[in-house]
């Protein structure tokens, strides 16, 4: 009996610990070491603890799925406003409520009734070489130029299973119509260079080597070859790159997100939002930013020097951001129907 005591004392105590730990549970699709560093300054100033998993978004999704009431997680973090939205439509999120986040992302930033909110935005733009390509050419171009003859054989970008080209696509619907995108789109094949392969920094560094005229990719791939991250040969290779933002004098350039959520079953949730409040910071914002080359959510955090020489001062398409989940199952048959492998 008196074993039996020492146990129900010893499981309390243990049950009890474990609840006056402070801590958020993170699932994360962001794979970089510098996050890591961001998680430490969020512990020493807030004394919650950061436990973290990081895999696939795909992966993530369905382990919350599978977990159930019981999961742990408390903040969700994926890539594209597309996986935002169909985490949201499962009903996996809950809101977010924060005045702090309210008053520092523009209401395009945020998902409806305040289920997610972006962390990072990415431009989808066009990458050419001035040797071989001329700025005159490409003046006032936009995605929708590129099903003209001109462009045949010339144009290098990734195959369609990657949801970077499902969520451009799914802003050229909402745009221009599901049947006039698929006229356009039957054209923009035919003026591939090559079947596509590889991921965008390849499409980069085809462009480099005259295997293409131009390229479609995300932005800030050209920073991570620029700073030699990637290895010598992807620095010279970007180095003779220059960046065209499509679209300029109509909708704006595809711009897509990195954002997070806080979980329904979030057994954290103040933490959670103190996390996500903090990841909207100046600060975390800029941490986030050198290290990954994207942009920032917030308007007064300048790009890094090596993305800021392409131009800042874009026009971003901030109306598509919300429409791409919606637009991603007609995209993704569009693609197919088409052959765009
Ligand atoms: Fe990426």
């Amino acid at each position: 009996m008196k074993y039996f005591l020492h146990i129900i004392i010893l499981i309390f105590s243990l049950v009890y610990s474990s609840h006056a730990v402070e801590e958020i549970n993170l699932y994360t699709s962001r794979h970089y070491e510098s996050d890591k560093e961001l998680y430490k300054i969020f512990e020493q100033r807030y004394g919650i603890k950061v436990n973290y998993i990081s895999s696939k978004g795909k992966v993530l999704i369905e382990r919350i799925k599978s977990e159930g009431e019981g999961s742990p997680a408390d903040v969700l973090i994926v890539v594209d406003a597309g996986n935002l939205w169909r985490v949201e439509q499962l009903g996996m999120f809950q809101e977010i409520n924060s005045p702090l986040i309210k008053e520092a992302l523009p209401e395009y930033l945020i998902g409806e009734n305040n289920m997610w909110i972006a962390l990072t935005k990415r431009a989808r733009v066009i990458f050419y070489n001035p040797a071989t390509t001329s700025k005159k050419d490409l003046h006032s171009l936009d995605y929708e130029d590129l099903s003209e003859l001109k462009w045949k054989n010339k144009i290098a970008i990734r195959s369609s299973n990657n949801i970077y080209n499902q969520s451009l696509v799914a802003s050229l619907i909402h745009r221009n119509g599901y049947d006039s995108t698929k006229i356009w789109m039957k054209k923009f094949i035919e003026n591939f260079a090559r079947k596509p392969q590889g991921n965008d920094r390849a499409q980069i560094i085809a462009v480099s080597k005259g295997e293409a005229h131009i390229a479609i990719a995300n932005s800030y791939y050209i920073g991570l070859m620029l700073s030699g991250n990637q290895g010598v040969d992807q620095q010279k290779a970007a180095a003779k790159i220059n960046i065209h933002f499509p679209n300029q004098k109509n909708s704006g350039t595809h711009m897509n997100i990195s954002g997070a959520g806080i979980l329904r079953n979030s057994p954290n949730y103040k933490n959670a939002v103190k996390f996500l409040e903090f990841l909207l910071s100046p600060e975390a914002q800029k941490h986030i930013i050198y290290n990954t080359f994207e942009y920032s959510v917030l308007e007064n955090v300048e790009p890094h020097p090596l993305i800021r020489k392409f131009g800042i001062s874009f026009k971003e398409d901030i109306k598509s951001i919300k429409k791409l989940g919606k637009n991603n199952a007609r995209a993704v048959r569009m693609m197919d129907q088409l052959k765009w492998h």
